[in-house]
């Protein structure tokens, strides 16, 4: 990297020269340095891994980028860093523009340590930013939301992979009238001649946005992503207000001491019929929609091609 720094400042004094003899792996853009990572603050976390705001400012002037960095909690197993291994090599492949960007990597310590680097998305996460702006947005920018999760969703599916954790707080926002799928920590690959994923260990899962094929079978479809984008399309038509959250609906439904009993009750409301209610000033072609992607059968569940078509008329 100081050679790097010494062509920087040659090429300053003759760009010409010098450009054309770099070595292409001095150059490798989605290569970070971490001591040229300055955290400015945290974003958020979940379970094993957390995500802060960084400054990647390598000539030391605050001329840099911001980024978002995400990186493994605390000193944590070889399977984590796996699961991060495996989200870097799955964002790596993904371009859309309702898909958050991936920017790179930094991977030093001999490989102990790995964080991935992507755009940062200045008013967070749909969950964060629904309930506190909740005046500003009317029916119809919540229907431009579900349109681009739809097209992203149809782009990720076209490329054979299965979300498996798609939600309001999983849908970042990089401005007003864009929003971009994140998370990929559970998305997986289905080959050529599966059309489903079997989910290998007990691990936690967003149960309430689950389809039942995936809490009695643990298989996940295109079909069971297309149930969870129901229960985002719910959570935006409720502005991801928690007293209307989905965990909140189905607890104070089945009382709130059950225990181990949850998910069992969960499953059994499921295969009864029982749904989330239409929130109050959803119309009713929309929660059409959200019933479309609740049906029991994957089979029978509507696609996001035509899901895109609904809402692009509706807000057109
Ligand atoms: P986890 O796998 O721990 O759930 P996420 O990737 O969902 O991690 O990130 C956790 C939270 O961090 C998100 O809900 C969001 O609030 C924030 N966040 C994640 N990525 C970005 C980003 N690129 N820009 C801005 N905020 C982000
Ligand atoms: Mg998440």
């Amino acid at each position: 990297r100081a050679i790097v720094r010494d062509l920087d400042r040659l090429e300053e004094q003759n760009p010409v020269m010098v450009t054309s003899t770099l070595p292409t792996q001095e150059v490798d853009p989605t290569i970070f340095e971490r001591r040229f990572l300055k955290k400015v603050r945290d974003l958020g976390e979940g379970h094993f891994g957390k995500v802060e705001l960084c400054l990647y400012d390598p000539h030391g002037d605050q001329t840099g980028d911001l980024v978002a960095v995400k990186s493994l909690k605390s000193e944590s197993d070889g399977l984590e860093s796996n699961n991060l291994r495996r989200e870097i090599n799955t964002m790596r492949e993904l371009y859309h523009n309702n898909i958050v960007k991936y920017k790179g990597m930094c991977n030093e310590e001999g490989g102990r340590t790995i964080k991935l680097i992507m755009e940062y998305l200045p008013l967070g996460s749909l969950k964060e930013f629904l309930p506190r702006n909740k005046p500003q947005i009317d029916l119809k920018r919540l229907l431009l939301y579900a349109v681009q999760i739809c097209r992203g969703m149809d782009y990720l599916g076209s490329q054979n992979y299965i979300h498996r954790d798609l939600a309001a707080r999983n849908v970042l926002m990089e401005n007003e009238s864009l929003v971009k799928i994140g998370d990929f920590g559970l998305t997986k690959s289905i080959k050529e001649n599966e059309d489903y994923y079997r989910m290998r260990e007990e691990q936690d899962s967003p149960v309430y946005w689950y389809a039942p094929e995936c809490l009695i079978h643990r298989k996940f479809y295109k079909a069971s992503d297309v149930w969870s984008f129901g229960v985002t399309l719910y959570e935006l038509m409720t502005y991801c207000e928690r007293k209307s959250s989905p965990p909140e609906i189905f607890l104070n439904m089945i009382g709130r001491s059950q225990g181990q009993m949850t998910m069992t009750k969960l499953v059994k409301a499921l295969e009864d019929g029982w749904r989330l209610p239409h929130p109050t000033y959803c119309p009713d072609v929309v929660y059409a929609q959200m019933q479309k992607c609740w049906r029991k059968a994957p089979e029978d569940r509507v696609e996001f091609k035509s899901l895109i078509q609904v809402f692009e008329d509706l807000i057109s």
